[in-house]
């Protein structure tokens, strides 16, 4: 049962062929038994997920049961979900039971999806590796020794690992796409307000987005449905009429424009990912696809401008953790100012102090021209790369991530180096595209390479369309890890 997608274990509680209180408690017992190797979750709970499975399992009997009812989800620790404990991956969340829910949980939760658990992720979602959460790393289940990518790291593990048929994660530079790609799975980061922040704990406000990981395009088209809707509690959150994501699986994709950008191909793409990509692409054209060469000239500048707008944005952000309404507190202290210095001091691992400290040097007056502002006017310019680069194609094409999975510790003390391990996914966050990665190979040992498919605003319905005609005709994502037995 662990090898089930969500269309297919949908069909199975249809069925009637089992319950989702029987599903719920397989993946429970195999988080139970293989949490440990991969520390995908911070918090499991029993009996909470049991009740919300039994729920569930009525809301079928009664007839009222939706694709998600009864499948159970696991959930980056970074969604607010009531009741449980949500720490973001930090000390300084590490008591916070959140006393109420994200519009995504809700959403989940009123579409009867069976919350698993909260999963493992890079503190405060900074991170490419899922190294820097205060609940130890995650580990990728195609190889222990290297990391899942992050910082959405224990949400993509759970699915390659088959403790969940699928996840919720957030992206604010990659979060999604690259662990995805790191551990051979899909991952789907809509357009900038497709889905609502609100109850998201906010990293870099204006680039944070929610969204699906699963292992195929179509659970993401089920994900999605229902994680995206409008939300008056976030105010970047878009007013549309609601979309149904599967609605172009099947259409055919004789005529597409994929769009090569020269950067994407030219710029440190290791050969085991770019021979990966190539191949998938020599896919897309046996399928009637054409292909043709774009450019986005400023992509170069996507990681620089994102270290100075992320670490602004966080530093602000961040500001709310000051030891006196919820989170950590240090136990001892002289007076005020010592009581805040004591807890962040504490309550933050070093990354996160890099971050907070970069983006108040940007913002600080004198300095705040030559770099945030420089650094705005440059978004732009890379958002004016895409729309030309559109005028010429349906959707961009090229690596999620430069390599495959590196090992544990390798870049963990060097932050440039992790820095660019989004080197491709930040310029989507910057332009507010939408963006995902699905498995297209192996490289070197055996490793998952991803390939990054983009769209134009609001075209998740043809970017799950192309992905999921790519996936009728290969089976990458249908490969296990070594050691899953998946009968
Ligand atoms: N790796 C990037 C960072 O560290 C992106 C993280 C994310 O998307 N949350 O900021």
């Amino acid at each position: 049962m662990q090898n089930a997608t969500i269309k297919s274990l949908s069909a199975d509680l249809a069925a009637k062929k089992l319950s989702s209180v029987e599903a719920t408690r397989h993946f429970l017992i195999r988080i139970k038994a293989l949490n440990q190797k991969y520390r995908c979750f911070i918090t499991v709970d029993e009996d909470k997920s049991l009740a919300q499975a039994r729920a569930a399992d009525q809301l079928r009997a009664a007839g009222r049961a939706q694709p998600l009812t009864g499948v159970p989800v696991a959930q980056k620790d970074i969604f607010c979900a009531k009741g449980w404990l949500t720490t973001c991956g930090s000390r300084m969340l590490s008591n916070f039971v959140s006393p109420y829910d994200a519009h995504v949980v809700e959403r989940l939760n009123a579409a009867g999806a069976v919350n698993i658990g909260k999963t493992n992720m890079d503190e405060f979602a900074m991170g490419s590796s899922s190294e820097t959460s205060y609940y130890g790393p995650v580990t990728n289940p195609w190889d222990t020794q290297t990391v899942p990518g992050g910082s959405s790291g224990g949400s993509a593990a759970a699915v390659a690992a088959r403790l969940a048929p699928a996840a919720i994660g957030t992206d604010t530079g990659g979060s999604i796409r690259q662990p995805a790609a790191l551990t051979g799975i899909a991952g789907l980061k809509p357009t900038y307000g497709v889905v609502s922040r609100y109850g998201m704990i906010a990293f870099a406000s204006s680039l944070d987005q929610g969204g699906p990981l699963a292992r195929t395009a179509e659970d993401l088209a089920l994900m999605l449905n229902v994680m995206a809707g409008h939300d008056a509690r976030d105010s970047t959150s878009l007013e549309r009429p609601p979309e149904d994501y599967t609605r172009e699986l099947t259409r055919s994709l004789s005529g597409l424009r994929i769009g090569l950008p020269r950067e994407f191909f030219a710029r440190g793409v290791a050969p085991d990912v770019e021979k990966a990509v190539g191949e998938a692409v020599g896919q897309f054209r046996k399928l009637g696809c054409e292909t043709v060469e774009v450019s986005l000239p400023n992509m170069g500048l996507s990681v620089p401008v994102y270290y100075v707008l992320a670490p602004a944005e966080a530093s602000s952000n961040l500001a709310r953790y000051d030891g006196v309404r919820y989170g950590y507190r240090a136990p001892e202290y002289a007076d005020l100012p010592d009581m805040y210095k004591k807890t962040r001091a504490q309550g933050f691992g070093a990354e996160v102090k890099r971050r907070i400290l970069i983006g108040t040097y940007v913002l600080s007056h004198g300095y705040y021209d030559a770099y945030y502002l420089r650094a705005q006017k440059l978004r732009r310019l890379i958002a004016r790369d895409f729309s030309e680069a559109f005028g010429k194609c349906d959707v961009i094409m090229g690596p999620t991530s430069p390599t495959t999975a590196f090992r544990l510790g390798e870049k963990a003390d060097d932050p440039v180096q992790m820095y660019l391990s989004d080197i491709y996914t930040i310029a989507v966050n910057l332009a507010g595209l939408p963006g995902m990665s699905i498995p297209c190979g192996f490289g070197n040992g055996g490793l998952p390479a991803g390939l990054q498919i983009i769209g134009n605003y609001f075209s998740e319905a043809r970017m799950l369309n192309v992905a999921h005609q790519y996936q009728l005709v290969t089976d990458w994502h249908d490969r296990v890890p070594p050691g899953i037995d998946v009968d």
